[in-house]
């Protein structure tokens, strides 16, 4: 197919508007190339949007800034080669080590993005070699919103879990603050509804908080980097097939007005078009079963549409049964899943199987979490779903899921009984159709583990990554609390996800391979419609996002810079 028989002509398309498409576009822009990115839905962001908008990059400029603590590239890349066990390549966690932190260093000095590094919040096996107890997860500072004028209302809003009562928006610190209770989490709740309430102009338009944080403060300074540099972006506009001439990816059709535009990109076309979370069949094909597209708390969007254009191009794909797990509430009336990232660890709680037995540890990592759920799973002790119990102070201390802390659950939940209660153990067991003595014997034994703030079974509360999210008032062990008081109560409780991370195979170049290792000329995949950089594992707060904005910018600099590899 001859150019002129293109509707328009790009150096470089990209599929996909989530952070990792606009850090390429950016780059890619600088670079003097000349950008377009296509979105499918009406609204830009992707789950990048909707998300805590952490990204994890060892030795960042802030934490050496901040002077929190000490890293090196090889800390970082023994860490990463630790977690993936031998499941990714080398050279492609090696330029993770070594890119991440130049492109988080770009982004700051040359477009709007503004972070900082969180003490704290430690990687999520801070115990592997290689692991810190905090500093890689950056988060964004507040962004407001109005710098955005109309573009504002295109952006994705954040998920609900991440609002107080559906509406106010706290940065990934304040949350933690406010979900685990923490000294002073009262008064910092009041400052961000004041805060809220103060802003007229923003309550005259509509509920949505203008002082944005989390997924809005990253993608919310991108899209303003990107109307900086006049980088178009076509919503409404899918991808519907590759163009390859010749062995080589050149260009796309383009859906867009009714129309269906076929675009030349000269340098290739990367996508960055998200996992297939949102796809029901693909959920049952690929990942563990039972699976539902109404357990991911991910964009609705993300149905893995480039993942088969790929494959159908002979593409080879990794990580396809595996996702960003984390456990789920399917809240009835609610578009997206919740997640529990935090209120799983709190004490006072614990997750059962059918049999009412623990059998995890609830404190760990999200992601293992929904391992747990899936590992255990067995026809006399099922776990999918499982539940979270949780006594009367519980419920009181802490939000869970749509429950405000002592606060009665809206009318249409009480109808449909979301929340079992009862007064006894045995009158819960049997609402939630599990086995009574094992509920008892279980709870009994919690509440020893609780006295001795040891959890000699599952561990609970021993890893810095289990005691962040605890409650710090909760001694001797900040996880474990006696589940005491009544009334109980019992929530169900999903394997569920923030993405799924299977997809194209790529290499260290974000270049997509076939099975044979030989690349797919012209053909580039970052972010969740590639097999994940961090392969299995998780290694932190920010371990998706980190690695697709990073892919992104390698991916710009690759094709434009001089003296670069070129696709
Ligand atoms: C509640 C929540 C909290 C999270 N917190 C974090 C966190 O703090 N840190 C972190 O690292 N990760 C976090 N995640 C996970 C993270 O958001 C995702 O893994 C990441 O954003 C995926 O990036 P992506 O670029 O692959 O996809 P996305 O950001 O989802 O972008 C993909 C875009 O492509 C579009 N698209 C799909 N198909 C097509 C098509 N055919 N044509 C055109 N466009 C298409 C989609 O509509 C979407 O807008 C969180 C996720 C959720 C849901």
């Amino acid at each position: 197919m001859a150019t002129n028989e293109f509707d328009q002509s790009v150096d470089l398309l990209i599929v996909g508007t989530g952070a990792g498409a606009m850090s390429a576009a950016i780059r890619a822009k600088d670079l003097d190339a000349d950008v377009l990115l296509i979105e499918k839905t009406e609204l830009y962001g992707g789950s990048s949007a909707m998300s805590g908008g952490s990204l994890w990059i060892p030795c960042n400029h802030l934490m050496e800034r901040d002077g929190i603590v000490q890293d090196t590239p090889e800390e970082a890349l023994e860490y990463l080669v630790n977690i993936t066990k031998g499941r990714v390549a080398e050279e492609k966690l090696r330029a993770y080590v070594d890119r991440s932190p130049v492109m988080l260093k770009y982004m700051h000095e040359n477009a709007r993005l503004d972070m900082f590094s969180m003490p704290s919040y430690a990687d999520y096996y801070p115990e592997v070699s290689g692991g810190k107890p905090g500093g890689r997860a950056c988060e964004p500072h507040r962004f407001d919103a109005r710098r955005l004028g109309d573009e504002f209302d295109r952006m994705r809003p954040l998920a609900l879990q991440e609002l107080i009562v559906g509406r106010m928006s706290m940065t990934a610190t304040e949350a933690h603050d406010v979900l685990t209770a923490a000294p002073g989490y009262i008064k910092l709740s009041l400052g961000i509804a004041l805060r809220y309430y103060l802003d007229i102009g923003g309550r005259l338009k509509g509920k949505r908080d203008r002082s944005q944080s989390l997924g809005n403060a990253l993608v919310g300074p991108l899209r303003l980097s990107l109307m900086d540099r006049k980088v178009p972006i076509w919503l409404e506009s899918p991808l519907s097939e590759l163009i390859v001439e010749e062995g080589k990816v050149v260009g796309a059709v383009v859906e867009r007005q009714g129309k269906s535009l076929r675009i030349e990109s000269r340098k290739g076309v990367l996508l960055a078009a998200g996992g297939f979370e949102s796809n029901g069949e693909m959920r049952k094909q690929y990942l563990p079963n039972p699976t539902k597209a109404e357990w991911t708390a991910a964009n609705p969007g993300n149905t893995g549409d480039v993942i088969n254009m790929g494959m159908a191009l002979g593409a080879a794909t990794d990580f396809m049964d595996d996702a960003w797990w984390g456990p789920i509430t399917v809240v009835p009336g609610e578009e997206r899943a919740r997640m529990l990232v935090v209120e799983k660890g709190l004490p006072r709680s614990m997750f059962v199987n059918s049999a009412g037995r623990r059998f995890l540890n609830e404190s760990a990592p999200y992601d293992d979490i929904c391992k747990g759920i899936y590992g255990n799973d067995k026809p006399d002790a099922g776990t999918v779903p499982c539940t979270m119990i949780f006594d009367a102070t519980f419920r009181k201390s802490y939000p869970v899921g749509p429950c405000l802390p002592g606060m009665p659950l809206p009318k249409h939940l009480r109808e449909i009984d979301y929340l079992k209660e009862s007064d006894t153990l045995e009158g819960l067991a049997a609402q939630l159709g599990i086995d009574a003595a094992g509920l008892k014997d279980e709870v009994e034994k919690m509440n020893r583990y609780a006295a001795s703030g040891k959890d000699p079974e599952f561990d609970r509360g021993e890893s810095a990554y289990d005691r962040y999210y605890g409650d710090a008032t909760v001694t001797p062990n900040p996880c474990l609390g006696p589940i005491e008081k009544p009334p109980f109560f019992g929530m169900t409780v999903y394997p569920g996800d923030l993405g799924t991370k299977g997809g194209l195979c790529t290499d260290e170049h974000a270049r997509v391979v076939k099975e044979s290792g030989e690349t797919i000329p012209g053909l580039f995949a970052i972010g969740n419609c590639s097999a994940a950089t961090m392969g299995s594992s998780y290694p932190g707060a920010g371990g998706t996002i980190g690695p697709a904005m990073t892919s992104g910018f390698i991916v710009a600099e690759d094709l434009f810079a001089k003296d670069s590899p070129g696709e």
